[in-house]
């Protein structure tokens, strides 16, 4: 593959995102800058005991762009090429994806440089823990709420609860999402990013009148994201995934096959890389199969302007954070491809992180059936507002989506509705979910023995799983 010609640094690109928007807006200058710069950025270096007894220091971030509308909120990522330019595009992207998806939170992201695949599960967890002890200065509830990203998981989101906890000597289940549901976490989290894109693809389906039923679907990464994607767009659309692929490789097949088969298979052998009767296909060619719908969901800077002319997916989905660059978002657009872009078809994770969040600070949790319909309504009306925003402006789907967030979104609000804990949901639901955080900050934090806020009882958690109506959890 020949070098593209674009810029692939993420941070470029997701500014060139908002100056496109930004002008079709007719935004001023002053306005655009503070939309292009994040609010605080806290770099931390800090020893790890590792297991052969040796000392490493770590370099991790945690970038806070925006948080006008709400607490900063965004996941936390471990990966060797992890760098601040990375951290701050992927804050800059939730900043927009909240104010697309409508729920009360700003922007926020954090990453750790390390092989976190040649650690193991100790060192794992005590750089976890000394990462977590040094972003405390700025996490909270109230404040900055990390969840899972690539590399993390709700394991991950665990101990830095713990750490937040001990330190404050209470038990803190609103400091982060997509935890393990005994301690807080809500039904639905783990495939809600790839729900969210399921609809946002049904979605695009009916705009473009793709039959789902048998349509063809190749995925770019096969792990949280791409895997429940894969397994929901077979299981629930009867769509026919024929690639996937992860880090070490790739699988093809023309009749499809059983994503939970391949989960099985990858479980076994730590790749999806022979799964017997399939060929092998690679992370680039992935993304030029002839399929109806193509999902990248692995990382930034995949789709450029040297491949989307060969791309022939009719619905391309980015359950990943900024895999297309502004180039080749022209490429797909004069082509008459359907771009999903970030902010709007990965939003699902958020939105029910954002449920998690409500449940943790009202103490009442929902059924997965509450949690699927809610983040249902929030996923298609933030798709049409962003189609109906594409189809008035004739900009593409991505500046559709940016002026959407713009003209909702935090630095747009007047400043006298700046800091309240309010959002761009139904004003219902604002009231309410205002009246829950004020009533979780004024209670006085003395609770039934045995029980700490956000946890559940055996005997309730059992009620909550059979889909029985919602219970206080204390
Ligand atoms: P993950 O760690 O669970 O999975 C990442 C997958 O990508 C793995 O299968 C890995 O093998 C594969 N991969 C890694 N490097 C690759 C490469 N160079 N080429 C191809 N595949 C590669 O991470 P995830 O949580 O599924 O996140 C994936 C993407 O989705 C990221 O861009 C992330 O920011 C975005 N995202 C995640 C969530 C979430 O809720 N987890 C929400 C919104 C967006």
């Amino acid at each position: 593959m020949s070098k593209p010609k674009e810029t692939l640094n993420p941070f470029e690109i997701a500014r060139t995102q908002i100056d496109r928007a930004g002008k079709k807006l007719n935004l001023d200058a002053g306005m655009l800058e503070i939309l292009k710069n994040p609010r605080r950025e806290l770099t931390v270096h800090f020893p790890v005991k590792m297991d052969d007894g040796t000392v490493k220091v770590f370099t991790g971030y945690r970038v806070q762009y925006n948080d006008a509308v709400g607490p900063f909120k965004g996941g936390i990522r471990y990966h060797w090429n992890v760098s601040l330019d990375e951290v701050r595009a992927l804050s800059c992207w939730m900043t927009w994806k909240c104010a697309v998806m409508g729920i009360p939170y700003g922007g926020a992201k954090g990453g750790v440089i390390c092989n976190p695949k040649e650690m193991s599960k100790d060192e794992l967890e005590h750089m976890t823990r000394r990462y977590a002890s040094e972003i405390s200065i700025i996490i909270g509830p109230e404040k900055d709420i990390p969840a899972p990203d690539v590399y993390t998981d709700g394991q991950t989101m665990a101990w830095i609860m713990d750490t937040i906890s001990m330190a404050k000597g209470f038990a803190v289940p609103g400091v982060v999402t997509g935890k393990p549901l005994a301690i807080g976490g809500s039904l639905g989290r783990d495939e809600a990013t790839s729900r969210g894109l399921m609809y946002a693809v049904r979605e695009a389906a009916k705009k473009t009148k793709l039959t789902l039923k048998g349509a063809t679907v190749a995925v770019q990464g096969f792990g949280n994201v791409g895997m429940h994607f894969a397994r929901l767009m077979h299981d629930e659309q009867g769509s026919k995934i024929v690639a996937v692929t992860d880090s070490k490789g790739g699988i093809f097949s023309e009749k499809g096959f059983d994503p939970k088969e391949v989960l099985a298979f990858k479980e076994k052998t730590g790749s999806v890389v022979g799964f017997p009767g399939t060929k092998p296909v690679s992370n680039e060619e992935v993304l030029e199969l002839e399929v109806d719908i193509l999902a990248p969901c692995a990382l930034e800077g995949v789709l450029t302007s040297e491949n989307a002319p060969r791309v022939k997916a009719k619905i391309i989905g980015e359950g990943a954070n900024g895999p297309t660059t502004p180039e080749a978002d022209d490429i797909f657009h004069k082509r008459g491809i359907v771009l999903i872009p970030d902010i709007l078809a990965n939003g699902g994770g958020v939105t029910v992180s954002y449920f998690e969040w409500v449940q943790n600070l009202s103490e009442f949790f929902w059924t997965k059936s509450d949690v699927d319909q809610k983040l249902e309504g929030v996923m298609v009306g933030a798709f049409n507002r962003v189609w109906d925003m594409r189809e008035a402006k004739k900009v593409d789907t991505r500046q559709a989506a940016y002026m959407v967030a713009i003209n909702r979104g935090p630095l747009h609000a007047p400043p006298d509705e700046r800091g309240l804990p309010h959002g761009r949901l139904e004003d219902g639901h604002r009231v309410e979910v205002r009246d829950l955080a004020r009533k979780r900050h004024a209670r006085p934090l003395i609770l039934p023995r045995g029980q700490r806020p956000g946890s559940m009882t055996e005997e309730l958690r059992a009620e909550h799983e059979t889909n029985e109506p919602g219970v206080f959890a204390s």
